[in-house]
């Protein structure tokens, strides 16, 4: 079966989020090694509540003492729109979405978001507003409500059950003896693949931010529980400009739009059905290699 066609088999969303006042947390995946040197340029500038256009304007980067990983990317995403980002294993599709919150500084060329150079927003601003789903979700020993607050600190307890409710996750969490105050992690009860990646999911809804980024999942969860975790994703990336890794290249059908990603450029772009329909598409040769 061809995987661009197959329906979701394996999600597993981690989500991070940047709150301020939690330091040392942002060590703990590879996603997240930053660069030292990278800091807020003098004078920055708050990012207040972007409508989330973002625009990659002639961008090439290399990894330290590295060859160049991404060679002059090219694209404009609208606010609200999901792309989603497809290619071989290395072809650069994390990389490009690792520079959006500044982990990494592209080495030419521009990054911007309404119009604006990231580079001169503050870090905090940059990242609070925009969520990422990654492979692992990071959960800490506390509370559920800890936990979900962890999206945004200074939310009300409506806010976050509200937020729980979005994720799907609060008949899990009223079926616990302490409901929002059970404890979980090492010490505690000890929450499912699925009920993290909803706890996940439930601190974005919190955070609320305009971007999204989605670094499509790799392990297995069972298809029932799949489904439930897609459908709080597609409804988590309604209205915010959405940019999804596709490793599995199982999510992209519900993309606006699909960037393939060769050697660190973006060699096509278009609809599932356009690319799909055309024969001699790098998107129709990478369908067909991954059968
Ligand atoms: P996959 O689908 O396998 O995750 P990808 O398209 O997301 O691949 P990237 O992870 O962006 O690809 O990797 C692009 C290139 O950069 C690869 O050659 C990879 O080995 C290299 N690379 C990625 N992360 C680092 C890093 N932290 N340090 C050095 N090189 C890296």
């Amino acid at each position: 079966v061809n995987v661009f066609f197959r329906p979701i088999e394996k999600i597993n969303a981690v989500i991070e989020t940047y709150p301020k006042g939690i330091a040392g947390f942002q060590r703990y995946t590879q996603f997240l090694a930053t660069e030292p040197d990278i800091a807020d340029c003098p004078g920055a500038i708050e990012l207040v509540r972007p409508r989330g256009e973002i625009r990659y304007a002639q961008v090439s980067f290399g990894y330290r003492n590295g060859r160049r990983v991404l060679d002059y990317i090219d694209f404009h995403i609208e606010p609200g729109e999901t792309v989603a980002f497809v290619g071989p294993s290395g072809a650069g599709k994390t990389t490009i979405c690792s520079l959006l919150p500044r982990f990494y500084e592209p080495s030419e060329g521009t990054i911007s978001i309404d119009g604006t150079d990231i580079r001169a927003v503050t870090l905090r601003s940059l990242r609070a507003n925009i969520g990422i789903v990654q492979q692992d979700v990071f959960l800490f020993a506390g509370t559920i409500r800890d936990n979900i607050l962890y999206g945004r600190l200074e939310a009300s307890d409506d806010e976050v059950r509200h937020a729980a409710r979005r994720a799907r996750l609060d008949t899990m969490i009223a079926d616990l003896p302490d409901g929002y105050d059970t404890v979980i992690g090492e010490r505690g009860v000890k929450l499912s693949g699925g009920q993290k990646q909803r706890l996940a999911i439930a601190r974005i809804f919190l955070k609320n931010p305009p971007i999204l980024i989605l670094d499509e999942a790799t392990s297995a969860l069972d298809t029932e529980t799949e489904r439930a975790i897609q459908a709080s994703l597609a409804e988590l990336s309604e209205g915010r400009a959405t940019l999804v890794i596709a490793h599995r290249l199982t999510t992209i059908t519900k993309a606006n739009r699909i960037f393939v990603v060769d050697g660190g450029r973006i060699v096509e772009n278009g609809s599932h059905e356009m690319l799909v329909s055309n024969q001699n598409s790098a998107f129709y040769r990478l369908a067909k290699a991954t059968d």
